[in-house]
């Protein structure tokens, strides 16, 4: 993808919303969610928008 949001950084290189030139996402929205019950850092967090380039 070329688009860029300027709101949302991210380095996940083999999502295929990441922008290919930059590390942007190139979604206007994404969403965050959680994998743990009573998430207590940063590594707890997900996004779930990723999807497998
Ligand atoms: S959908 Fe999530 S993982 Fe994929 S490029 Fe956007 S912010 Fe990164």
């Amino acid at each position: 993808m070329n688009d860029i949001n300027p709101s949302i950084g991210c380095t996940v290189t083999s999502c295929k919303y990441h922008s290919d030139t930059q590390d942007y996402c190139a979604l206007q929205k994404i969403q965050v969610g959680t994998h743990e019950p009573n998430p207590t850092k940063a590594e707890c967090t997900d996004c779930q928008s990723f999807s497998k380039k």
